[in-house]
């Protein structure tokens, strides 16, 4: 049974490739914004407590997040469902929070994967977006706007929107290494990460993930 944690920046291709996975092996993918609306929509004690943080304008502290993923993972482990954390854990204390969960259920992480890509090159991938003025279709250009470059669609003027924008993406970027990095260091420190190699098209990445799980015998 997989128990997987992705790590990847934005621009990685991390959720495609999350994709990739939950069809081939038939794991169900855990979003911690989805957990929350489910848990509070059914009116838990855990969905409550949830609920009060939010209303608060708050983040949602970490021993509900555990309680609610202990929950679910729980009964996955009965049906034998594997899966894949998405978006958790962010930090160290989670990470640690969320191994020791595990241990209680007397299992543990199949791998930490992290989708390795260089900074300079998420940017690149990142600031590659151009909307038009006139009917805002959006067209990337990885390589830099060729000059005199308009909309294919209406021959519109191109400009960048401020989340486009090359410093916003380094603010995010900064934002990002931030939290992970440590995260890395933590689950590398742990023997649980694995890197693959987050250069090349779609296909490639996807082939080195499934490669390396058929070496590690993770499935
Ligand atoms: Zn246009």
């Amino acid at each position: 049974m997989i128990r997987l944690v992705l790590l990847g920046g934005p621009g990685s291709g991390k959720g495609t490739q999350a994709d990739v996975l939950k069809k081939k092996y038939a794991l169900v993918k855990l979003s911690t914004g989805d957990l929350l609306r489910q848990e509070i929509a059914k009116n838990s004690e855990l969905g409550k407590q949830a609920k009060s943080f939010m209303n608060k304008g708050e983040l949602v502290s970490d021993a509900i997040m555990i309680g609610i993923l202990e929950h679910i993972t729980a009964d996955f482990e009965a049906k034998g469902q594997g899966y894949i954390l998405d978006g958790f854990p962010r930090t160290v204390p989670q990470a640690e929070a969320l191994l020791s969960m595990l241990g209680k259920q007397g299992v543990t992480l199949s791998t930490a994967l992290l989708i390795d890509v260089p900074e300079e090159e998420l940017v690149r991938r990142l600031s590659s977006r151009w909307t038009c003025v006139r009917c805002s279709a959006t067209v990337g250009y990885p390589d830099g706007k060729p000059e005199g470059a308009v909309c294919a669609q209406c021959g519109g003027e191109l400009y960048q929107r401020e989340d486009d924008k090359r410093e916003t993406i380094l603010n995010r970027m900064s934002v990002y290494k931030k939290n992970t990095e440590p995260l890395i260091a933590y689950f590398r420190e742990k023997k649980m990460l694995e890197r693959v190699d987050g250069f090349g098209t779609f296909e490639e990445i996807s082939g080195r993930i499934l490669d390396l799980f058929a070496k590690k015998n993770i499935r």
